[in-house]
């Protein structure tokens, strides 16, 4: 009788539950029970490999005891207070992220992805009106890239068919193409600012009149766009143009950070300093809601102004929780001690590798890339045109891996409506034999096209 009532679960699931998209495998919905380690259980007992983390997110690995442990001890001390007075784990937080970027930022606490970016827009927008810069506004974004739920990182995201519903969104975002190392290869011996992905965003930026232009907003490798390799001094190259037209850079750090791409930021792999970096979901491994938006001193400065208004009007009941923060330390300390930057980076290069081997002359395999354990298999039909591979071979592929039991992620809108890319982002802790399981099954799914 319970197994019964357990299989009821997925009709009651469907008549309550409002789901955020369409199951990563068609037509099927997990019911997650139990986790440990990069495996989930479902309500009737099936075991799957998470190669996805969730939503690219729990990093340190699943069934951590000592999280729960840093939460609860949190919570019975004290639970909640607001950061609009402060608290002891905020602080210690603040300092250990600060430690991690090299110093120098001032941290805004939110609870997720969108609010941190979000609020990173509010930061740029009055910034420059203190400087007495009333004119700059506009945010650049690239296509592809994906920066959140809300309105204005709604507007700043870069792919159509998310936002075409919800508009008018806000005003004042600008999008540019992302450069594409597969797609459109560029001379990665060039100086930065001669790369033609570069030059496409000084130009926009004289475009718009410099004076009109507040921020570029960039993960440093596009993740939810479909793992999109940009050349090694691209973000680089942006950087110095946003210097050159006074704009700032926004480092959305959401997916990139926490060692995704095998280093604790992704902005780290290139040779860059920006200046405000947004980050969510790695920062807990997702076992608590928060998010962050690190600014840099000298923009903070100016929100210390004598006029009434000059401070940050913007409140966040539950930014900053706690709990969060105290679980969010705990996560980072675990992270170094068990070397799980370096572990995404060997792995992830382990992972590549033996991907390329087993993959490269197959017939629909276009491209496998990424940095750290942060991979995308780019489909395709043909692989002298690249028109990408019709999203049926790429679900047949994933429901195959999921009967199998491995969890992976598609993703994609080179045009709009394909999802040719398959896309892996593993927890950090993945071991070697569950990488083996992982290759084991992918590549026979893919054998079977
Ligand atoms: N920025 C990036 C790069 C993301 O991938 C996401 C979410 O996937 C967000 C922002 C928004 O984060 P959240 O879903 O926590 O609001």
């Amino acid at each position: 009788a319970e197994i019964k009532e357990e299989k009821g679960l997925l009709k009651k699931d469907a008549e309550v539950v409002w789901h955020a998209m369409k199951p990563f495998s068609p037509n099927s919905t997990i019911i997650a029970e139990k986790a440990d380690g990069a495996w989930v259980t479902d309500h009737e007992g099936n075991r799957y490999l998470d190669a996805m983390a969730g939503l690219w997110c729990v990093n340190a690995g699943y069934g951590r005891k000592e999280l729960a442990e840093a939460a609860y001890e949190q919570l019975k001390e004290m639970s909640y207070f607001p950061l609009s007075q402060s608290h002891t784990p905020a602080i210690k937080l603040a300092e250990k992220l600060n430690e991690m970027l090299g110093g120098g930022y001032v941290f805004f606490f939110s609870n997720s992805g969108s609010e941190a970016n979000e609020t990173a827009f509010k930061i740029v927008r009055q910034y420059y009106k203190q400087k007495g810069e009333h004119e700059r506004y506009k945010i650049i974004s690239r296509y592809r890239g994906y920066h959140g739920n809300t309105m204005a990182t709604l507007a700043a995201t870069g792919q159509a068919q998310r936002k075409y519903k919800y508009e008018p969104l806000a005003p004042g975002f600008i999008h540019v193409a992302p450069p594409d190392m597969y797609r459109q290869p560029e001379d990665e011996t060039l100086a930065s600012t001669k790369l033609q992905s570069v030059q496409d965003i000084d130009k926009v930026m004289t475009w718009e009149l410099s004076e009109t232009v507040a921020a570029v907003i960039m993960e440093p490798i596009i993740t939810g766009g479909g793992v999109i390799m940009p050349p090694e001094n691209y973000m680089k190259g942006v950087k110095e143009v946003c210097e050159k037209h006074g704009a700032l850079l926004i480092s959305d750090e959401v997916i990139n950070g926490f060692g995704r791409t095998g280093e604790p930021f992704g902005f780290m792999n290139y040779e860059v300093s920006p200046d405000i970096i947004t980050m969510a979901k790695g920062i807990t491994s997702a076992y608590l809601p928060l998010s962050a938006t690190a600014v840099k001193k000298e923009i903070y400065d100016y929100f210390k102004g004598t006029e009434e208004y000059d401070y940050f009007r913007h409140v966040n009941t539950f930014g900053g929780n706690p709990a969060a923060c105290a679980l969010a330390l705990k996560n980072l300390e675990i992270m170094e001690d068990e070397k799980l930057y370096e572990r995404s980076k060997t792995a992830g290069d382990a992972l590549k590798r033996t991907l390329l081997q087993k993959l490269q002359h197959h017939p629909y395999v276009g491209d496998v890339r990424g940095k750290g354990l942060l991979i995308g298999i780019e489909l395709v039909e043909d692989k002298a045109t690249k028109e990408p591979l019709a999203v049926e071979y790429v679900n047949k592929i994933i429901s195959g891996c999921k009967e199998k039991g491995v969890l992976i992620g598609k993703n994609g809108a080179t045009v709009a409506g394909y999802n040719n890319i398959i896309t892996l982002a593993p927890p950090l802790n993945i071991t070697d034999s569950d990488i083996t399981f992982l290759i084991d099954t992918l590549t026979e799914q893919m054998n079977q096209l």
